[in-house]
């Protein structure tokens, strides 16, 4: 990996994410070599993903480059890399470009999309994870109206205009809310030829109400919102199959779409070598105590959403969300330094800020540990926070002109299919005319 020996501890961290990247900068003048691993080349703003999928922002705008964060740091080196195992023994860790032993090693790997071992959604549907996974969707989406188009059989057309949205969480809400205003706003300019208003957003939640993780008045109003913009909502029903074509559900409701997007659930990114069953919680999130320490191990850390950290107030481990990536990535910082000094660490806290979704223009929902506000003032505050936590200068400035574009042209101008998404939806009466 070319990273020469130093007197300093060395300190490896797998994953700039939120929680890597908060960790990385608490860590830059210290006296400690820091060697940040990531696959990607970039930080990805994941809240935004949504937003590229449906051509609101170029993916440029939601990531920005790992080096540039932490350019200028002394004893910092960061390496393109996937990492495949650790050997916790050894204290080392084998990567796609060789191996690397740790004085102190930091899991901040994140998650990745749950399919709860359903082999044909995972294969049929589409995600949303990465900046990669957003463009094939945008592509999709796109793809769909080009050849419902071109077909003259009218099952198939409505297939290709139908969208199904699993998972009534904030990604699955911003997305239904997100199409929705497409459909209204711009299909009827870009497809006079076609009649867009048969386009339907559904989405589809297996619960009792969507956002189940914010208050039960931002579950109604947020429900009630994407019902004025045309969103079906489905709740209590469950996705239980899908074949390309058709989805099944435990109820009596079943949808024939071309487009699937899975958004119901999250699992974190567990390594080979730190996966044995007794160190993973639910959802393969690793043990921590209140240092941050994965069970059994004083020089392994992990934070963010591949961490569970039980506490009183927490007993199944904080939200996977940005927030506690963030603190964790600094309070472990502090308690590195620390460590190193000799001195005792210091038990995180987790501070809830609160939490949001946006539906649409004008239309969001915001729930603060004091104050429950919805509608133009939550979106106003959506927006600002958003704008805050984007990292680099030339991002949010690109962001918030894109926005204040979009809003006064009622436009997404990036709707480009520029790399072309496989769409094998056909019933075997279509024709192309
Ligand atoms: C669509 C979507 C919308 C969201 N909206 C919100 C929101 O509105 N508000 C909010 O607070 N949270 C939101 N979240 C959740 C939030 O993005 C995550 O909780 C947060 O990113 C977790 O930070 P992290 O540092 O743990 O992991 P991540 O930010 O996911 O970073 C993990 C990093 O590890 C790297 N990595 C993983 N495995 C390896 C490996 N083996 N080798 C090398 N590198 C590896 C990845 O490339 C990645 O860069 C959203 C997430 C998604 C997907």
């Amino acid at each position: 990996m070319n990273i020469p020996q130093s007197s300093f501890p060395r300190v490896i961290i797998i994953g700039g994410g939120f929680g890597g990247i908060s960790l990385a900068k608490k860590l830059s003048k210290k006296e400690m070599q820091v060697v940040l691993l990531d696959r990607h080349n970039y930080h990805t703003f994941q809240p935004l993903l949504y937003q590229v999928s449906t051509g609101g922002l170029e993916p440029d705008s939601i990531a920005y480059p790992i080096r540039k964060v932490l350019q200028g740091y002394p004893n910092f080196y960061f390496r393109l890399a996937e990492v495949n195992k650790i050997d916790t023994g050894a204290q080392k860790i084998e990567t796609n470009i060789g191996a690397i032993g740790y004085d102190y090693l930091v899991v901040a790997t994140g998650s990745e999309t749950n399919f709860f071992g359903n082999q044909n959604i995972e294969a049929k549907s589409m995600a949303m994870k990465t900046i990669p996974q957003s463009l094939n969707l945008r592509s999709l989406i796109l793809e769909n109206f080009e050849q419902a188009l071109l077909t003259d059989d009218l099952h198939e057309r409505d297939a290709l205009m139908n969208f199904v949205i699993v998972g009534g969480g904030p990604t699955g809400v911003e997305l239904a809310g997100a199409l929705a205003e497409i459909k209204k706003g711009i299909l009827p300019k870009d497809y006079p030829d076609l009649d867009t208003r048969r386009a339907q957003i559904n989405l589809v939640q297996g619960s009792d109400r969507i956002l189940p993780a914010m208050s039960e008045v931002a579950s109604r109003k947020a429900e009630r919102f994407l019902e004025g913009l045309g969103v079906n909502v489905w709740k209590d029903v469950r996705v239980l199959d899908y074949d390309g074509k058709q989805v099944s559900t435990d109820s009596n409701t079943s949808f024939e779409t071309a487009t699937l997007i899975w958004a119901a659930g999250v699992q974190a990114v567990t390594i080979k070598g730190l996966d044995a069953k007794e160190l993973l919680c639910r959802g393969n999130r690793l043990k921590v105590n209140r240092f941050h320490q994965v069970e059994g191990f004083k020089e392994i850390f992990a934070i963010g959403d591949v961490a569970q950290m039980e506490t009183e107030s927490f007993p199944h481990g904080h939200p996977m969300m940005a927030q506690p990536a963030m603190q964790q990535g600094r309070n472990l910082g502090e308690n590195l330094v620390r460590l190193v000094d000799g001195k005792p660490m210091k038990p995180f806290v987790y501070k809830d800020k609160g939490s949001m979704a946006t539906v649409g223009r004008n239309k969001a929902v915001v729930d603060l540990e004091k104050f429950k506000f919805q509608g133009v003032f939550a979106w106003f505050v959506w927006m600002f926070v958003h704008l805050y936590f984007l990292i680099g200068f030339r991002n949010r400035l690109v962001v918030f002109i894109n926005w204040v574009y979009n809003y006064i042209r009622f436009d997404r101008e990036a709707r480009l299919i520029i790399r072309p998404f496989k769409n094998e939806y056909k019933t075997s009466k279509s024709r192309r005319i």
